[in-house]
């Protein structure tokens, strides 16, 4: 496994695959990586010539400075589970890197996929996203980039600045990496205590029981009932809980379950997680 801190020996050396029609994978990530991560580095693996992943913790994303700062890391054990499901090339650059004149602001019009939940609750995060993954993309030039459904919206604004920017590769979403309990595998939940983890488990169960609901009931009511569950969990402070339609992320009102995903997001001792499920 080759590691690179200079994106121009990454460059280069990309080049010389890509010259032996080579094909390439990428897996853009922030690191301190679990299983989630891992499953589609091995997906990356499996299906290209070529699997190169990235650990960059983006300060573009981030419109809260303390999440940013306390973002988990934890290179050396990064790259040991790199190493053991076959990746072939890391990427760690830094933001010097990145973002040579400075991370300020670049601004990106994804319309009404932007508009709802993480786009509404962190103001300039997708911008920072498609900051990063427009960046890294150029770089790579991927055959296949693997993000995970964990991050729905996030998928659908990359679909959509592949599109916007002509990027050629393929974008393919990823299943969602669950523990025993159904609570989605995240790195920001090694911020959580055990006692917060199993209470966290919370958060998946009330997305399986509205999409049970939602075969008896109209969604904004499966909402309504979700919701006033959280007020008996003082523990939890509640961003939202939508149901939508997973290609549009408009509010579903009534009717069609075939495209619906329920998405939250709440805060449990300070750490913000999010999870989301299809119907
Ligand atoms: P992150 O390091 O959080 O930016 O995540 C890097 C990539 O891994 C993103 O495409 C995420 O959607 C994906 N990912 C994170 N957690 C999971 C999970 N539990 N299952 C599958 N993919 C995940």
């Amino acid at each position: 496994m080759k590691v690179f801190k200079s994106k121009h020996t990454l460059v280069e050396t990309l080049g010389h695959y890509r010259a032996q029609g080579k094909t390439i994978g990428l897996v853009p990530t922030m690191g301190m990586l679990h299983k989630g991560h891992l499953s589609l580095v091995s997906k990356a693996v499996e299906e290209n010539d070529l699997a190169v992943c990235s650990i960059f913790v983006n300060p573009t994303q981030f419109n809260n400075k303390e999440d940013f700062d306390k973002y988990p890391k934890n290179i050396d054990a990064d790259l040991e589970l790199l190493n053991g499901v076959g990746c072939d090339v890391v990427f760690i650059p830094d933001q010097e890197q990145m973002y040579p004149d400075g991370a300020s602001g670049e601004d990106f019009d994804f319309g009404d996929l932007t508009k709802n939940m993480e786009g509404k609750f962190r103001p300039g995060h997708f911008s920072g996203v498609a900051a990063i993954v427009k960046r890294l993309t150029s770089l790579v030039k991927p055959d296949r980039s693997y993000y995970g459904e964990k991050d729905y919206q996030q998928l659908l604004v990359v679909k959509s600045l592949f599109q916007k920017m002509g990027f050629k590769g393929e974008v393919i979403g990823c299943d969602i990496l669950r523990e025993k309990c159904g609570l989605a595998m995240s790195s920001r939940n090694e911020r959580l205590s055990e006692g917060d983890k199993r209470k966290a488990c919370f958060l998946y169960e009330c997305l399986s029981d509205a999409r049970d609901l939602l075969f008896r009931s109209e969604p904004k009511a499966v909402e309504a009932e979700i919701k006033s569950r959280f007020l008996l969990k003082p523990e939890f402070e509640l961003e939202y809980f939508v149901i939508a339609d997973e290609q549009t992320l408009k509010p579903l009102n009534h009717g069609d379950l075939s495209r619906a995903r329920i998405f939250t997001a709440a805060h449990l001792s300070g750490v913000r997680l999010i999870d989301n499920l299809k119907v």
